[in-house]
């Protein structure tokens, strides 16, 4: 069959991989030949949502991403700017009469796509977006009378209902022009951002499908019992994977979906009941910043915006550098800091600590958390510190507050997390980073007394949120 297009240009975005790719699976059956671009951002001068730990991951699944697209016949173009400029430019200097791309869900991207549709519209060539990054588009979930969902169980209820989409095969032969200019793979330095000085784990689709097999081997079976515990390795550490597209979500619940069919444990099918609907809660948040943007700026449930928040002051600070004297918060924020990752129940610790018990704008958190976490994410942490501070979709309610204390002996009983991340509490017995020490002594030289007392701060929070439900 002849091709529709003679040169196709796949602009790559969230979508780092070859393998169950679908703009680039629909560009390579439509198109003669298949020209990649990935398109950096300007360097700007202050990176409120980013930070050198992503970008240096970025960098890293842009290497593999080249080598990986040699092996279909493709070779990767970069360019940097604003995308609609940079396409059209690369559209006249190729003779291309078509670009394809997956859709990005989140409010830039989409303004974005929208500036690369009247520009392919104005020089008269093919231009179409597909819709990969989740299961289900967000205008597929919705109740009987077409509405968004706001609550989390009947959203998943409706998701899980819904057929899977089956994974797409690899491409074949990209034929990619060869002679098109490109800059050099950039590392951070090209944001003029510093070295991330951090143990980021490893980048490219490659390590990503390891990682997909390690988890469907044992992990997600025993994920009911053990994803709340930082200690062990209990989650699948996905996140990145899905948030540059290493790895398509169908491809993950296709194996995940396998290895149920595979098992005969009750718990095991269980476990990766429980994981399954993990997917869903990333899929919701993205339905969420799809129908209501701006939960970005304010607080998804109009009963609390305006609420009082304190100014940032040292003790930001102290939380940020993992020093607020409560193990398992600094715990968190170190591993934060050395990794750019962090276990779910300590987000959850730490976004409720810095809301409820320093009562700091979750604004600020958020932006803290995505110029350092490698999954950063806008939708999922928009959500998830909207939850923890009990402003969002299905949040926790104000009044249920964690205490930081008790859930460290429930989710870190050894102390093993805890320990790990903050030597200096190496040699301290566990039940001792239960509770506040009695006598006021330090349980070592080096670390410090807790910041505030959990008990008063909590009853302050419950205050500001009851005066502010009775001013409006
Ligand atoms: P697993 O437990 O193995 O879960 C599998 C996948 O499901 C994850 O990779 C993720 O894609 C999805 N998922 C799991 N839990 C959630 C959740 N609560 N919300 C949305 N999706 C979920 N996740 C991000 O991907 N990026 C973020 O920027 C982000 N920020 C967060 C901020 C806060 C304050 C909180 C409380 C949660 C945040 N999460 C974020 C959700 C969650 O913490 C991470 O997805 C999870 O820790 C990643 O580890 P994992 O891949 O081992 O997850």
């Amino acid at each position: 069959m002849p091709s529709l297009f003679r040169l196709a240009i796949h602009w790559f975005r969230r979508d780092l991989r070859i393998l169950d790719n679908t703009a680039l699976h629909f560009a390579s059956i439509q198109a003669g030949s298949v020209l990649p671009l990935y398109i950096l951002s300007d360097w700007k001068k202050e990176h409120h949502w980013t930070g050198p730990k992503r970008q240096s991951f970025l960098c890293g699944n842009l290497a593999s991403l080249a080598g990986n697209l040699e092996t279909v016949g493709g070779k990767l173009v970069i360019r940097c700017g604003a995308a609609d400029a940079e396409l059209e430019k690369l559209v006249k200097e190729s003779g291309a009469d078509a670009i394809f791309f997956n859709r990005d869900p989140d409010p830039f991207g989409r303004a974005m796509e929208a500036k690369v549709e009247t520009m392919a519209r104005k020089l008269g060539i093919h231009c179409e977006g597909f819709h990969d990054i989740t299961l289900h588009p967000a205008g597929e979930v919705l109740t009987q009378d077409a509405r968004p969902y706001r609550v989390f169980t009947p959203y998943s209820r409706n998701w899980l209902t819904l057929e899977k989409p089956a994974p797409l095969p690899k491409p074949r032969d990209l034929a990619s022009p060869k002679e098109i200019p490109s800059l050099p793979l950039p590392d951070h330095s090209h944001w003029k951002l510093p070295d991330p000085q951090a143990q980021i784990i490893e980048a490219g689709e490659r390590a990503a499908l390891e990682r997909l097999k390690k988890a469907t081997s044992g992990i997600i079976q025993d994920y009911k019992l053990k994803r709340d515990l930082p200690g062990e390795p209990g989650t699948s550490r996905l996140s990145q994977d899905l948030r540059f597209g290493l790895l398509s979500p169908r491809t993950i619940y296709a194996r995940a979906a396998k290895a149920q069919a595979e098992t005969r444990s009750s718990k095991a099918k269980e476990g990766i009941d429980t994981f399954i609907k993990e997917l869903a809660w990333r899929e919701f948040y993205m339905a969420i910043l799809w129908h209501f943007p701006n939960v970005l700026e304010e607080e998804f449930n109009p009963e609390w915006r305006g609420l009082w928040w304190a100014e940032p002051d040292e003790l930001f600070e102290a939380w940020k550098e993992g020093r607020t004297g409560f193990p398992i918060v600094d715990a968190g924020m170190r591993e934060l800091l050395a990794t750019g990752h962090m276990h779910n129940r300590v987000r959850m610790i730490t976004a409720m600590f810095l809301t409820k018990d320093l009562h700091i704008d979750w604004r600020l958190g958020e932006q803290f958390f995505l110029q350092h976490l490698v999954d950063g994410e806008i939708a999922s942490n928009n959500g998830g510190w909207q939850w923890s501070a009990g402003t969002g979709a299905d949040a926790a309610p104000y009044f249920r507050i964690q205490n930081p204390w008790s859930q460290a002996k429930r989710y870190d009983p050894d102390g093993r997390y805890t320990k790990k991340w903050v030597p200096e509490l190496r040699d301290v017995p566990a039940e001792k980073l239960y509770e506040a020490p009695k006598d006021a002594r330090p349980l070592n030289k080096a670390y410090p007394l807790p910041c505030v007392d959990h008990r008063e701060e909590r009853d302050r929070t419950l205050a500001i949120f009851k005066k502010h439900k009775e001013r409006t």
